[in-house]
């Protein structure tokens, strides 16, 4: 059976030149998933060990390196779904948890609930025994915008899709605002009946355009991954003030499962 895994570090390029570090980190989030699916491991665990390693480098808009809200703190979003059997998990406006996609997935496997935010969602994964960190552990980024928001999307050997999301939301956003990014349906979607599909990009346009589930079903309803993304952004570019040419989409849908 084959397997794959395809990541993203936000909208926008990462110029060769002057970014060697973001594209290592980036090659050691597909190293982490990739073995993660050479061994047997589930998409799940594939997307969360991503993801998880772009949180911890501090150099994308998620985990460490998250940008500031407007009255300079920390509100980190996550999400993460399971293809097989819908189930999913989320966190928004947390600044005390290190990884917010484990907190996510937490959130999907040991509570009734789908999206936890704020304080109580702090409460929930400090008792789940994660990781708790304070304002010293992320990076301020003064005079330079890390990288985007991350996502990664995986099918493993049992044919199991998955995908999971992390950010630090938009810059400057007021305390509070909440992205597409934790919402499932928005920020991303998953199910092995149709395809995987995580989004980037200006939230509040996401979420008016009607998000990563209308990929997902485009793809159900017998669209190619590649039309249904181009559906989705034009829906988007009708949205937005000014023609986005960087919006990032990244959809996989069973045809994955031929590539290596
Ligand atoms: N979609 C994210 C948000 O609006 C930001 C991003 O993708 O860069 O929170």
């Amino acid at each position: 059976m084959n397997y794959s895994l395809a990541i993203h570090g936000g909208a926008g390029a990462i110029r060769r030149r002057d970014n060697v570090p973001a594209r290592a980190a980036l090659a050691r989030s597909l190293d982490a998933g990739y073995e993660t699916l050479k061994q047997g491991g589930s998409s799940l665990d594939a997307v969360v060990a991503a993801v998880a390693v772009l949180e911890d480098s501090g150099l994308f808009n998620a985990g460490r390196g998250s940008v500031q809200t407007g009255d300079a703190r920390y509100e980190l979003d996550a999400a993460v779904m399971d293809g097989a059997t819908l189930r999913a998990g989320a966190v928004a406006c947390v600044s005390r948890i290190r990884n917010p996609v484990l907190a996510a997935r937490a959130v999907m496997e040991h509570s009734p609930h789908v999206l936890l935010a704020g304080a109580g969602a702090e409460r929930f994964a400090r008792h789940q025994g994660l990781r708790m960190i304070s304002s010293s552990y992320f990076v301020k980024a003064k005079h330079k915008t890390p990288h985007g928001t991350v996502g990664a999307v995986a099918l493993d050997q049992r044919g199991n899709l998955a995908a999971a999301t992390s950010t630090g939301g938009v810059s400057g956003k007021l305390p509070g605002r909440v992205g597409d990014s934790p919402l499932i349906g928005q920020g991303l979607y998953v199910d092995n009946a149709g395809g995987a599909a995580g989004a980037t990009g200006v939230g509040e346009e996401i979420i008016r355009a009607g998000g990563s589930l209308l990929i997902v079903e485009a793809i159900r309803g017998g669209r190619s991954p590649q039309e249904a993304c181009e559906q989705a952004v034009r829906r988007l570019n009708a949205l937005a003030d000014v023609e986005h040419r960087d919006i990032g989409e990244i959809a996989r849908e069973w045809l994955a499962r031929s590539l290596p």
